[in-house]
C-alpha cells in the first residue's frame, strides 16, 4: 500500500526498514533492475499547483531522487525536461510516462553531462523544448565503489570531479543567461559533504564543493539576476546510486544507524524541492537544506 501523504502516522515505521533483498549492479543502477524499488511518490505524491506553469530541467531524474522531485514538479503543474544517461531510458519513459499522466510536457534528454558540449547542448535543448526555463534541478551525481587513498584511481577521481562538480558549473553556466528574476536553482548534495564515511572521502570532496558553490553563488545571483540557488543534503536514501557498485552487506545496514532505524525513501525529499522551486521561499536563497533522517548538517 502506499502511504497516505496526508495522515499523521510514525515516521519510523511509515517506510521499510534497511533492504532485505540486494543486489550489486552495474554504474549506474537502474531502477527497473532493483527488486526493492524506491519509492519515489509515484502513488502518493498529490500536487496543488505550487508550480503552475514552470519550465523545470532536472539531471538524473530518471531514478531515485531526481525522479521524485521530476514526479512532484509536474503534478505541482510544471512543464519537465530529464536529463539522464542512455543506458537509463527504461526509468526515463517511466518517469516520462508520469509527466504526461499529470498533463504536463516531458522531454527526453539523454547523455552524459561529464562533457561541457553536452552540458551546453542539454541546457539549450531543454530551453528551446520548453520554452524557457524557470528551474534547474542539478541532482546527477556518480558514487561507485568507494576504496580506500591508495586504491583509488585517477580515472575514478577524473570521473567523479567531472560528473558530480565540473558539470554543475557547466550547466549553471548555461543556464544562467536564460533564467529570469523569481528562477531557482536547487542543488544535490549531501551528509557526506560535511561528515563523511570511512573510504568516501573523493565522492564527499564533491558533495562538500557542491554545498560550497550553492553558497558562493547565492549572493551574486541574487544581486546581479534576481535568482534563488540552494541544495539539498540528503542522508542515506534508498535509490539505486546506492545498488551500483555498492557493498552488499553494507546496503543491509543502510539507515540503521539514523534514529529512523531505516533509509530515507526518495518521496520523502520530493517536497522539499518543490518548497525550494516554488515562489514561496522567495526569501531563501544560498541555503543548505537537510533532509538526514536526523544524521544533520553541522
Ligand atoms: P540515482 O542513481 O537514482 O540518481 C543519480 C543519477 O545521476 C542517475 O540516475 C544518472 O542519471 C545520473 N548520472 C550519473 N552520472 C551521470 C553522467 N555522467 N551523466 C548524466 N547523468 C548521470 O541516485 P540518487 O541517490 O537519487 O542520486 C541523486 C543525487 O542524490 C546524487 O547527486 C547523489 O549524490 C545524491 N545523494 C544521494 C544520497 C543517497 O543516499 N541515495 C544521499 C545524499 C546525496
Ligand atoms: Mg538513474
Amino acid at each position: 500500500m502506499p502511504t497516505d501523504l496526508t495522515t499523521v502516522q510514525d515516521p519510523r515505521t511509515e517506510y521499510p526498514g534497511p533492504p532485505k533483498n540486494v543486489e550489486v549492479l552495474p554504474t549506474p543502477g537502474t531502477q527497473v533492475a532493483m527488486s526493492e524499488k524506491p519509492d519515489c511518490g509515484e502513488k502518493s505524491y498529490k500536487g496543488s499547483g505550487r508550480l503552475a506553469g514552470r519550465r523545470a530541467l532536472l539531471t538524473g531524474a530518471d531514478s531515485g531522487i531526481g525522479r521524485a522531485a521530476a514526479i512532484a514538479f509536474a503534478r505541482e503543474g510544471a512543464d519537465v525536461a530529464i536529463n539522464y544517461l542512455p543506458a537509463e531510458q527504461k526509468d526515463a519513459e517511466e518517469v516520462a510516462a508520469f509527466i504526461r499522466e499529470a498533463g504536463r510536457k516531458a522531454v527526453l534528454l539523454p547523455g552524459d553531462i561529464s562533457h561541457e558540449g553536452f552540458c551546453q547542448r542539454l541546457v539549450a535543448d531543454a530551453v528551446e523544448q520548453l520554452g524557457g526555463l524557470d528551474i534547474l534541478v542539478n541532482n546527477a551525481g556518480k558514487m561507485g565503489k568507494t576504496q580506500g587513498i591508495t586504491e583509488t584511481s585517477t580515472e575514478r577521481f577524473d570521473e567523479l570531479m567531472k560528473t558530480n562538480v565540473y558539470a554543475l558549473f557547466w550547466i549553471t553556466k548555461a543556464a544562467v543567461p536564460h533564467l529570469k528574476p523569481g528562477a531557482s536553482i536547487i542543488n544535490t548534495t549531501s551528509v557526506q559533504g560535511y561528515d563523511p564515511s570511512p573510504n568516501i572521502f573523493d565522492y564527499a570532496m564533491t558533495k562538500a564543493a557542491i554545498a560550497n558553490f550553492t553558497k558562493g553563488l547565492s549572493k551574486p545571483l541574487m544581486e546581479d539576476h534576481g535568482i534563488r540557488i540552494n541544495a539539498v543534503a540528503p542522508g542515506p536514501v534508498w535509490t539505486p546510486l546506492q545498488e551500483a557498485d555498492g557493498d552488499k552487506d553494507k546496503l543491509k545496514k543502510l539507515g540503521e544507524s539514523t534514529p529512523f532505524k531505516r533509509p530515507g525513501q526518495p518521496v520523502e525529499l520530493a517536497p522539499t524541492y518543490v518548497l525550494l522551486a516554488s515562489q514561496e521561499s522567495s526569501y531563501t536563497t544560498g541555503e543548505i537544506y537537510g533532509v538526514t533522517g536526523g544524521m544533520g548538517i553541522a
